[in-house]
């Protein structure tokens, strides 16, 4: 059986001037039976990407969305911003949102995937909304927080309903949902932890890190397996 072909979008670190990705985003898509597809940024090339795609994986990093996207003034508790990374994914991942590609965001590419749609964010869970407890410490893919998956949605189809352990490693949040995004799941303290636009065949963001947490908990690998799934029916 023929591989979906997944986007993978990168970091950039201009200071050394690479590109980089964890490779847990490579072999998590590898094992669920993807072919996986570096995405170099490049202006203007969202339609020529999306051509060669199946499916798309927005990538997280330790960055914030720029508050502008979401209709607010920078506070001085939001972290460093990588405009042209952002620029770049919110131009491929509306794209691909219009083409209806399967879509899977992880951590900043779920908060991005809530501003795609009008939606807002915490620019820092403790200084906004005095909630602590989301950024842990090292080992960062052990789940430290649980999140409480709704009945009844997408994410619970792939992982099932109820408590799931997640690792967490964000300073930020969703805070209004946008059009058409659904809450999956919270925190126990409220904190999103994941949405999905019903809309769609198969949009889904996740605030926490299934490529890093699934060798604690298997269940996150089906994250993976519902988004190369999915591309494979798109591509019919
Ligand atoms: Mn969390």
């Amino acid at each position: 059986m023929s591989r979906p072909r997944i986007g993978l979008t990168l970091d950039a670190d201009a200071e050394r001037g690479r590109y980089e990705l964890r490779a847990g985003y490579v072999d998590a898509v590898l094992s669920a039976g993807g072919l996986p597809i570096l995405l170099p940024h490049a202006p203007q090339a969202a339609a020529a990407y999306l051509a060669l795609l199946d499916g798309l994986v927005v990538t997280g990093g330790a960055f914030d969305v720029p508050p502008e996207l979401y209709g607010e003034a920078r506070r001085k508790e939001c972290g460093v911003t990588k405009p042209e990374r952002t620029a770049f994914e919110k131009d491929l991942l509306e794209a691909a949102l219009a083409a209806r590609l399967p879509v899977l965001g992880i951590c900043g590419g779920m908060q991005l995937l809530n501003v795609v749609r009008g939606g807002t964010l915490y620019q820092d869970l403790a200084a906004d909304a005095g909630l602590s407890g989301h950024e842990q410490p090292a080992p960062k893919d052990a789940p430290s927080h649980e999140a409480r998956v709704a009945p009844g949605t997408q994410l619970a189809s792939l992982v099932g309903a109820g408590p799931l352990g997640v690792n967490s490693t964000h300073h930020q949040a969703v805070k209004d949902p946008g059009a058409g995004v659904l809450v999956a799941a919270r925190a126990p303290d409220g904190v999103v932890e994941a949405i999905e636009l019903p809309d769609l065949p198969f949009a889904l963001g996740v605030q926490w890190h299934p490529e890093a947490v699934l060798r604690h908990e298997p269940r996150h690998a089906a994250l993976y397996r519902g988004l190369v799934e999915a591309a494979r029916d798109a591509r019919r």
